[in-house]
């Protein structure tokens, strides 16, 4: 099969023939159709987060459809539509699965991470993580709900119990951002979007925000504070400030939740947090039952994922544009 394998970091990608996988006991090999490329590869293959080994197949994003199962799998057969994220083990026993919350599993492997991903016309998984994707939901809409739906969707349900009625913040609307507007409205809340660009913003407005701030010409802490504050703020942007700007617009008994990723140290007014009842949260990814949802919310047309389609040939120009922050939604390859 061909496959995009990291070589070496900080350059490019290098499509090369590779062995086809073979499923074990219990695996299945999927045909892949489409697979998302997340900020989080960038940090790959920068060498930021440095994987367990090298060359590896990035892509924690995946749909396609079943092409072969091997011995125990019952539940999956060829032709099925399944989706892969991130989650490509999780072992079902320690604490923190027994609890629900697979997402911090002590003993997880990940996909296009500790084993080879999605840039690859063949992947290979537990068939216990494959989730079979309802039949209305495209496949690259699919490879959205694996991740820059199910984060922001775990971060306003789990993490933060959005109300219906709530006012929620959400800086920064790019692959994740713009997902995080649709799921709060989906909740039944009202949506206040911040970023620094006015394109960006259209953006937001067309995916349902109902107030629109460009921090770069406005106070995002007064206007939303005019607003009456922000019950949830979701920063989803790598920037210290926006943190700080999310904190500093929340109401009385408001909760931050963090998703974004910027290297530092977010510092906080002490007194400030506790006079106001303020809740810190930090939200790494999401469960298996978070990308269920999330395939659900698709299908029922109440989040629609924005993607840009680019061919699987054409990775490394989509990595840069990406880069350069120029990609609306999420930029996903096809096969
Ligand atoms: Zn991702
Ligand atoms: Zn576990």
């Amino acid at each position: 099969m061909k496959a995009a394998l990291l070589r070496e970091f900080q350059k490019p990608l290098v499509i090369e023939e590779v062995p086809d996988p073979v499923p074990g006991y219990g695996e299945a090999v999927i045909r892949v159709r489409a697979a998302g490329i997340c900020y989080s590869d960038l940090e790959i293959i920068d060498g930021k987060v440095a994987p367990p080994r090298l060359p590896l197949i990035l892509g924690h994003e995946v749909a396609g459809v079943v092409e072969e199962v091997g011995d125990g799998v019952k539940h999956l057969s060829p032709g099925d539509r399944v989706a892969l994220s991130w989650l490509w083990y999780t072992c079902g026993r320690c604490r923190y699965c027994l609890v629900g919350r697979e997402n911090i599993c002590e003993n997880q492997l990940n996909t296009g991470f500790s084993v080879d991903g999605g840039y690859a016309e063949l992947v290979k998984a537990p068939a216990t993580h494959l989730l079979k994707i309802p039949d209305n939901v495209p496949f690259p809409e699919a490879t959205s709900a694996t991740d820059a739906v199910a984060t922001p969707y775990r971060a306003l349900t789990f993490a933060s119990r959005v109300m219906p009625g709530d006012l929620v913040s959400v800086f920064g609307i790019g692959g994740l951002g713009h997902n995080a507007v649709q799921i709060a409205k989906a909740l039944g809340a009202r949506v206040v979007a911040v970023d620094i660009l006015e394109s960006k913003l259209e953006f937001a407005k067309d995916v349902g925000a109902d107030y629109l701030v460009n921090a770069s010409k406005e106070d995002p802490v007064k206007y939303i504070k005019d607003l009456g504050g922000a019950d949830v703020a979701v920063p989803t942007v790598e920037s210290l400030k926006a943190m700080r700007q999310a904190y500093e617009s929340l109401r009385a008994g408001g909760t931050l939740v963090l998703i974004g990723l910027p290297v530092g140290e977010l510092s906080l007014p002490v007194i400030d947090w506790i006079l106001r009842d303020i809740k810190v949260v930090g939200n790494i990814g999401f469960t298996r039952s978070d990308i269920i949802r999330s395939l659900e919310l698709v299908a029922a047309g109440k989040v629609r994922p924005r993607v840009e389609l680019f061919k699987f040939e054409e990775v490394n120009a989509a990595v840069e544009k990406l880069r350069k922050g120029e990609v609306r939604g999420r930029a996903v390859l096809t096969f």
